[in-house]
């Protein structure tokens, strides 16, 4: 009888284990939302994107290596012109659980493509439900292809959660209306603070509403009920009576990085450790003894508690 090897996976010394990867496959986009990039952003030229088959190639290390989960992301993922491509590398991989985070503009008529390659979980970006308040946050006047995809997605049976960034001032008054409005469709939504990553690093603080100021709002509305999620979860998350399902992502005033279990890769090829360290490792030209020494070194790039901000674009790092 041959004996089984046991399974290595990547755990740090903090005894972090790296179970999920955002993999950024290009980092432009079709908006502009004024936390993430200027009107007049900069971005890669396509030559230095990754192919699908190094994609491929990086992926499977990787889940031999005990990530389970792969998120598509960008930039905008929809705008990769290759996507069919790289959706069918990871699918002949066998990720055990690929999804996807859009700005909506382009999903409707994405859903079949993503539905064939074995993505089940969609997060939408929405910052708000009213036509002028969208255009102003996105630079966009997408708002109704935004909610017919939205639809579209939760009847094609995606699990759909929405993503709403809150900037008060903005579109905080819109709390209530999006709570409504997710539950009206059974979907989960979720309000992220403000991160202090690359071009959000401008606006004003004033613009910045914590994860428990927005709870104490939604209180005098909803009776929430806590739902326990995952030790590596980046929300928190409740439910109410009437059936609302809400989270919060709270990375600036309830930092995770204690139980962080993700790694990032860039449209480029350079794997980081966390969104808020500069520092990356290019995998590009690295073969595969190269690549297993990067991933090691990766291991111990994850910081312990997180920094206050980075300067690097997050559609660059990928989102
Ligand atoms: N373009 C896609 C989208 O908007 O969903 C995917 C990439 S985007 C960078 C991923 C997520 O990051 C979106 O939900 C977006 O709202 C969020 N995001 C971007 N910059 C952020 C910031 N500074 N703080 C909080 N969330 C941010
Ligand atoms: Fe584009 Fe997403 Fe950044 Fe908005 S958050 S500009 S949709 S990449």
């Amino acid at each position: 009888m041959v004996a089984s090897v046991p399974r290595q996976y990547l755990i740090d010394a903090q005894q972090r284990r790296i179970r999920k990867l955002r993999l950024s496959v290009t980092d432009r986009c079709n908006l502009r939302c004024t936390y993430c990039m200027p009107p007049d952003a900069v971005f890669m030229s396509p030559q230095h994107y990754l192919t699908a088959a190094e994609y491929a190639t990086i992926v499977a290390e990787l889940v031999a290596l005990g990530v389970e989960s792969v998120r598509l992301t960008g930039g905008e993922p929809l705008l990769r012109p290759e996507l069919p491509q790289i959706l069918a590398a990871l699918a002949a991989v066998g990720v055990p659980d690929l999804s996807l985070t859009t700005n909506g503009v382009r999903l409707a008529g994405c859903l079949d493509l993503l539905a064939a390659y074995g993505v089940r979980r969609l997060n939408i970006s929405l910052d708000s439900l009213d036509p002028r308040t969208f255009a102003a946050i996105s630079h966009g006047q997408s708002l109704e292809a935004v909610q017919g995809a939205i639809a579209r997605a939760v009847e094609h049976g995606f699990q759909v959660k929405l993503n709403m960034v809150v900037m008060q001032g903005v579109n905080d008054h819109e709390l209530g209306a999006m709570v409504e409005y997710a539950k009206h469709l059974g979907i989960e939504v979720r309000f992220l603070e403000v991160m202090r990553v690359g071009y959000a690093c401008h606006l004003p603080s004033s613009q910045f509403i914590s994860a428990a100021a927005m709870i104490r709002r939604l209180e005098l509305h909803y009776d929430l009920q806590p739902v326990p999620q995952p030790p590596d979860a980046t929300s928190f998350n409740f439910v109410t009576a009437c059936g609302a399902q809400i989270g919060f992502i709270a990375s600036e005033s309830q930092p995770f990085c204690g139980h962080c279990s993700r790694w990032r890769l860039s449209a480029d090829g350079v794997l980081r450790a966390c969104l808020f360290k500069e520092a990356g490792v290019p995998l590009r030209g690295l073969d595969a003894a190269g690549r297993q020494q990067a991933y090691q070194q990766v291991l111990g790039m994850k910081p312990v508690v997180r920094g206050a901000e980075v300067h690097h674009a997050m559609h660059q790092i990928g989102g």
